[in-house]
């Protein structure tokens, strides 16, 4: 895909848990082909302040969002409408992990991973969606997982969580397509950000061994694929998981 034919100019897009990992990367892809980025963090004001300020182009801003907290996320955007006065793109990113074998598996555990990798992507596309509807145009793009569909020992609740992204991304498809809204799903592979980067050597390499392309993912593998669900050439696109994982599920 050339990326330079990718349509992103002046599209106000929101991002959630952009302070690192793959959220920062994608962040960084859509403002180098002309989008105007609000960026959300959680706890880390700092690094979501260092990478807004790395972000090519003009515009980008920063906003503090617990999207487990519905009157958090609220208040997000409240802040978020002062400043855009159309949303274009929501990237429904921020997630966790909390691996554990089910025996060994708290409450918690299980409700933090699906509070905010599920429970957070409603709340944020609800008022993405509220947006969108008087514009009449969005690109909503919920970040999954391979595991949502492979499964993985001790993760009963990523796993969980994500397909109920993809559930979810196809059922609020359907809902808003006549209003030309559209919600799609990437799903990586392992992708190297400090999610991996908690994985020991051993268990790095005994992953590449079963990735056919023979190496960990980037994050900007990542952003092409979200780059192009949100932009304009993608416009007859919906309702899809897109898996970007260098072959480990086909
Ligand atoms: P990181 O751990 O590097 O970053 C997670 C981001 O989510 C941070 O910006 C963090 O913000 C934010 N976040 C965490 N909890 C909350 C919350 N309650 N409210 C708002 N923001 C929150 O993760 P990755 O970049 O690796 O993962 C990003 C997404 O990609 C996740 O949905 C993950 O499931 C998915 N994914 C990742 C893969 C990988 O291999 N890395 C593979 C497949 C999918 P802060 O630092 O401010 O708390």
């Amino acid at each position: 895909m050339n990326s330079s034919s990718l349509r992103l100019q002046n599209k106000n897009i929101l991002i959630t848990g952009a302070s690192r990992g793959i959220g920062a990367g994608v962040a960084q892809k859509l403002a180098e082909l002309g989008g105007r980025i609000a960026l959300t963090y959680s706890s880390n004001r700092e690094r979501a302040e260092e990478v807004c300020k790395s972000l090519p182009g003009s515009g980008h801003f920063i906003l503090a969002m617990d999207v487990t907290q519905s009157e958090s996320v609220q208040q997000g955007f409240e802040k978020l409408n002062d400043v855009f006065d159309r949303l274009d793109g929501l990237v429904n990113n921020a997630g966790i992990t909390s691996d554990q074998l089910i025996l060994r598996m708290k409450e918690e555990e299980f409700d933090s991973v699906m509070n905010t990798n599920l429970r957070g992507t409603f709340l944020c596309s609800k008022l993405a969606v509220k947006k969108m509807l008087k514009s009449r145009t969005g690109s909503i793009v919920n970040i999954s997982s391979v595991i949502g569909q492979m499964g993985n020992p001790g993760q009963t609740n990523y796993a969980a969580s994500k397909s109920g992204v993809e559930g979810f991304t196809r059922a609020l498809a359907l809902e808003v397509a006549s209003r030309s809204i559209r919600v799609n799903a990437v799903a990586p592979g392992y992708i190297v950000t400090s999610m991996t980067d908690s994985l020991d050597a051993k268990q790095q390499e005994a992953i590449v061994n079963r990735i056919p392309l023979a190496r960990l993912g980037t994050v900007e593998d990542v952003a092409y694929l979200v780059a192009y669900l949100l932009s304009d050439e993608s416009t007859y696109v919906t309702g899809q998981v897109l898996h970007v994982n260098g072959g480990l599920y086909m």
